[in-house]
């Protein structure tokens, strides 16, 4: 067993020893400790924001090329350690390795894309009615943002984030995952090895309550959340009180497939199954929720049902595996009380959930029943976060998009058809963030901007989107004249 490792914080620079107040443990097996980490007191919350503060007039003045370049170190870095990055994700997220590592890469893409952005255009040229006028649009950081991220992508989320912001000029207070602070503490190592100046990026450990504090905190001028609904809703009323500060929130889902009935079996069956049992449902964009047109619903259902029997939830070691175990044990609760409600709403009960345990760990298999449209049923308007899935045949198109919006979320949506006329149907009556058509409703490329609507996200999407909550925009506005002219043929005599 790997000896765990001892968390720290990092402010201005400084690694900081606390006494260990949580442990990181692997949901694969509870018995094997990740890591001892200290939940950060108020005070060196405070310390790390007035470290970013400090730190920000120096690295905003940085050329934003050589910003870009400090880009470029931390990839080679996340090159070098791909695999042991990947291992420590999966010890302690729980993921499958090969996941992991497309995660490790997802990342690296990202810091690849702030590196090449660095060099490219930035603002516009802007048209005046004064002929010796020039206009500007020009960006300037916001200052200091607050990142904080959930456990599920525990380093692609943070360089979603982390990469655009400081790029930009800002400096930041970085708070992980509390189930995933030992992958956060390491992404963090990797920026100060590729040299990032001290201040510029800080770390603090803990749990909601930390993150709150960092909320609270009224020299925060942006915060850059991702997590459930419920914990952007009270950022966002906390920020209320601080009339300069953007919330940038990519929160939860309740994603459907919808599959026609002119689908091509060959597509909609793995799509269906990779949307809703990869990552063992536990992605914002997993689907649990199937609609299938009730002429090809039984067709499907059966080769659904196959190909559910031949994937494997198990040891995220073991290369054989689809799908690992759920966070922790309040998730396999959470998911086994949903299942429940499934069991006494459906109409067929396709597959039981039960959990598992070749070790203490959070196993449990998938749970699949077919239930009619129903927009009062909890199972199908609900964030479930595990391998739960409910198969809902429908009647026409129109009744479709009616059940796909029957929720309060709106992350992301695919369409399985051959017909362009209903590829466009829905992508312009259904409500989502992230459309996809004869794919599954999950992945992500870092230059697309990703988030939702509804309780799904708040319009300021992550990755390359990330750069308008970021930065604010000015105008800049300069007279090659010889004497004042005023636009709107407004007079400029004087005297
Ligand atoms: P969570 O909301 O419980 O926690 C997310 C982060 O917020 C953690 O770092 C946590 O410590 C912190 N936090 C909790 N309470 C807080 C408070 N009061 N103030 C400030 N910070 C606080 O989410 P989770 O369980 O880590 O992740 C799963 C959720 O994240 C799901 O709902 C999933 O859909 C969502 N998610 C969304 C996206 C997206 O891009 N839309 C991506 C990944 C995950």
């Amino acid at each position: 067993m790997t000896t765990p490792i001892l968390g720290q914080n990092l402010v201005a620079g400084e690694w900081l020893a606390h006494a260990a107040d949580f442990a990181s443990t692997n949901p694969a097996n509870l018995a094997e400790v990740v890591g001892h980490f200290p939940s950060t007191n108020p005070s060196t919350v405070a310390q790390a924001v007035a470290a970013a503060r400090q730190a920000f007039p120096t690295w905003r003045r940085m050329s934003r090329i050589h910003r870009a370049d400090c880009f470029h170190r931390l990839g080679a870095l996340i090159e070098r350690d791909t695999d042991a990055l990947a291992t420590l994700m999966s010890r302690e997220c729980g993921k499958i390795l090969n996941e992991c590592r497309a995660e490790v890469v997802e990342g690296l893409h990202m810091v690849q894309y702030v590196f090449g952005t660095g060099r490219m255009p930035i603002g516009d040229v802007i048209p005046s009615e004064i002929a010796e006028k020039d206009a500007f649009v020009r960006r300037k950081p916001r200052g200091v943002v607050g990142v904080i991220t959930p456990w599920n992508f525990p380093f692609a989320v943070p360089l979603w984030m982390l990469g655009p912001s400081l790029l930009e000029g800002n400096t930041a207070v970085f708070k992980p995952s509390e189930e995933t602070p030992a992958i956060g503490q390491r992404l963090v190592e990797l920026f100060v090895e590729a040299g990032f100046p001290a201040g510029t990026i800080n770390l603090v450990h803990g749990n909601g309550s930390v993150g709150e504090q960092l909320v609270q905190n009224a020299d925060v001028n942006a915060i850059l959340f991702t997590g459930s609904s419920a914990v952007g809703q009270r950022i966002q009323q906390i920020s209320a009180g601080f009339t300069d500060r953007i919330v940038a929130a990519e929160m939860g889902g309740k994603n459907a497939v919808i599959v026609c009935d002119d689908a091509d079996m060959k597509l909609a069956v793995p799509a269906a199954v990779l949307s809703a049992f990869k990552t063992t449902g536990q992605r914002c964009v997993s689907a649990s929720r199937i609609l299938v047109h009730k002429s090809v619903a039984a067709e499907f259902i059966q080769g659904f049902i196959d190909t559910v029997h031949r994937i494997r939830f198990g040891d995220p070691f073991d290369p054989t595996s689809f799908a690992g175990p759920l966070i922790n044990r309040k998730a396999v609760e959470k998911t086994l009380m949903y299942n429940g409600l499934a069991k006494a709403e459906s109409l067929d009960m396709i597959f039981e959930s039960r959990e598992f345990a070749p070790q203490p760990g959070c196993f449990v298999t998938p749970c699949v029943y077919a239930i009619r449209d129903n927009p009062n049923s909890r199972c199908l308007k609900e964030e479930v976060f595990g391998p739960h899935v409910a198969i809902v045949p429908f009647d026409d198109d129109e009744h479709a998009a009616r059940i796909a919006n029957a929720t309060d979320y709106g992350l992301s949506l695919a369409v399985i058809t051959e017909s362009y006329r209903k590829m466009r149907f829905f992508r312009e009556e259904c409500e989502y963030g992230l459309g996809y058509v004869n794919l599954p409703c999950i992945g992500a490329e870092v230059h697309l901007p990703f988030g939702g609507v509804k309780k799904s996200g708040n319009g300021h999407p992550s990755a390359a989107g990330l750069v308008e909550a970021i930065t604010h925009k000015y105008a800049w506005t300069v007279n090659h004249g010889t004497g004042i002219v005023m636009a709107q043929g407004m007079s400029a005599e004087v005297a």
